[in-house]
């Protein structure tokens, strides 16, 4: 078994790197298998056998409590700690009270603050908007605070009410309109949450010479939240960042002293030097760029539940709802689940029609993640190459021109014949 580490905020890779995966409920069992075998195959094809991946199932949701009556084992998320990394596919979340969303369990043990979130475009893909290609951005969004984290306290219950003597009678709050009928919520957003998202986000951003860096925020309205999350993202980029980055705050000092003119030739300028221009937009306002003007966005830095809103509305506009993969990552630690966003899909599980898309695109982020980048992008150009020919999994190829429907392992040959490599 060949085990990553992480030293000095660098991970160590071997030619050979253990990856546990959990194969997930429904049609896990067959995009799982598939997935592997894509990236399998690209590996090889890519190192020419100088590089592998070994793959270690561990046991999680449904499939794990009807072999041990265990919805997820302590062994599992021991061997996600040990091994850095791992994959995942749709889990059932148990009903019934008193066992945590397997997900939030996963993300809070292993502290994975940042929900990575690429969006691209696929050609031959259907999408609802004109010019979907582009639509190009990564979306950093935080996952352990916001309404993470939120409290709440329901109507009518003893603690309601002690909740709103202590905002009245303590804190001289005279605004709530309905105060006996009113739930309520808070919800935490610290400097030390914001910093380190947003520094995951500049440093990917700068890595991967990306132009813009923007904080989406309601700062307008929630001044202490989402609004210290603009000032602390702003104040971490010039602090820790100096000349590598160019932000909005520098360029208004620049337009009140010497005109508009000069601080947008200031932005050309700072493009051109390479710097990242770090800025940020009211998040309802972000929602309409994003279909007015797309482009001008790259990578987001946003809080947990602007971010989820965000995430979905972007995916839908690539018309990759169903394929959008993501990642749950701690940039400190090095550790990072990759997974398919959408659920288990019962109603087609079994059939082998599922796409295996979102699966497959979460390994690519993956591969990324590891510095294959070459692998990656073998299975990123067969995606490319049989989206564009039509191929695709019945989801996708009913909506196509001229588009063929492949079952999930049809598919996977497409893929693999694509990459040049044999068919298993
Ligand atoms: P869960 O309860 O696990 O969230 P769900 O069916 O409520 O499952 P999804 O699994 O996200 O939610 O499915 C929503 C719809 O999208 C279903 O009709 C499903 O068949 C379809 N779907 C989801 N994932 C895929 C996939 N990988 N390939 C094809 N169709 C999918």
């Amino acid at each position: 078994m060949s085990k990553l580490s992480f030293e000095n905020g660098k991970m160590i890779v071997p030619s050979c790197v253990t990856v546990p995966y959990i194969t997930g409920d429904g049609v896990g069992a067959e995009i799982t298998p598939v997935c592997q075998a894509v990236v399998d195959a690209a590996v090889k094809k890519a190192y020419a056998g100088e590089r592998s991946i070994e793959w270690k199932e561990v046991m999680a949701g449904e499939r794990s409590f009807n072999m041990n009556g265990e919805w997820l084992p302590e062994a599992t998320l021991e061997t996600f700690r040990e091994y850095l990394i791992g994959i995942k596919g749709p889990l059932t979340t148990p009903v019934g009270g008193g066992i945590r969303s397997l997900n939030v369990a996963l993300r809070q043990t292993l502290d994975l603050y940042v929900c990575q979130r690429p969006v691209r475009w696929f050609k031959g893909v259907e999408s609802p908007v004109k010019e979907p290609q582009k639509v190009n951005m990564v979306v950093f969004r935080e996952n352990t605070e916001d309404i993470y984290a939120g409290i709440e306290w329901k109507c009518g219950t003893p603690e309601a009410e002690k909740f709103l003597h202590f905002l009245q009678d303590e804190m001289n709050v005279q605004k709530i309109r309905f105060p006996e009928t009113s739930s309520f919520g808070v919800k935490p957003v610290s400097v030390e949450g914001t910093e380190r998202l947003v520094r995951s986000a500049i440093e990917y951003a700068l890595e991967n010479e990306l132009p813009v860096l923007t904080l989406v925020h309601k700062g307008n309205i929630m001044k202490f939240t989402e609004g210290g999350f603009k000032l602390w993202g702003y104040a971490l980029a010039e602090n820790e960042f100096g000349n590598r980055v160019f932000t909005m705050m520098q360029y208004n000092e620049l337009a009140k002293e010497r005109g508009k003119i000069v601080a947008d030739e200031a932005l050309a300028l700072a493009r051109q030097e390479g710097r990242l221009v770090v800025n940020d937009v009211i998040a309802d306002a972000f929602l309409q760029n994003t279909l007015l003007k797309p482009e001008a966005y790259s990578v987001i830095a946003t809080l947990n539940l602007n971010g989820d809103y965000i995430s979905d509305q972007l995916a839908a506009m690539v018309g990759g709802i169903g394929i959008a993969p993501g990642a749950n990552i701690n940039y400190r630690t090095g550790h990072a689940i990759f997974e398919a966003t959408h659920g288990t899909a019962p109603d087609i599980a079994g059939e082998n029609q599922a796409n295996p898309s979102s699966l497959l695109l979460s390994a690519v982020m993956m591969l990324e993640y590891l510095g294959w980048n070459e692998a990656a992008k073998q299975i990123t150009t067969a995606m490319e190459n049989c989206f564009e020919a039509g191929k695709a999994t019945i989801d996708l190829a009913r909506f196509m021109a001229g588009g063929k429907s492949l079952s999930t392992t049809e598919f996977r040959d497409e893929l693999i014949r694509e990459m040049g490599g044999p068919i298993k």
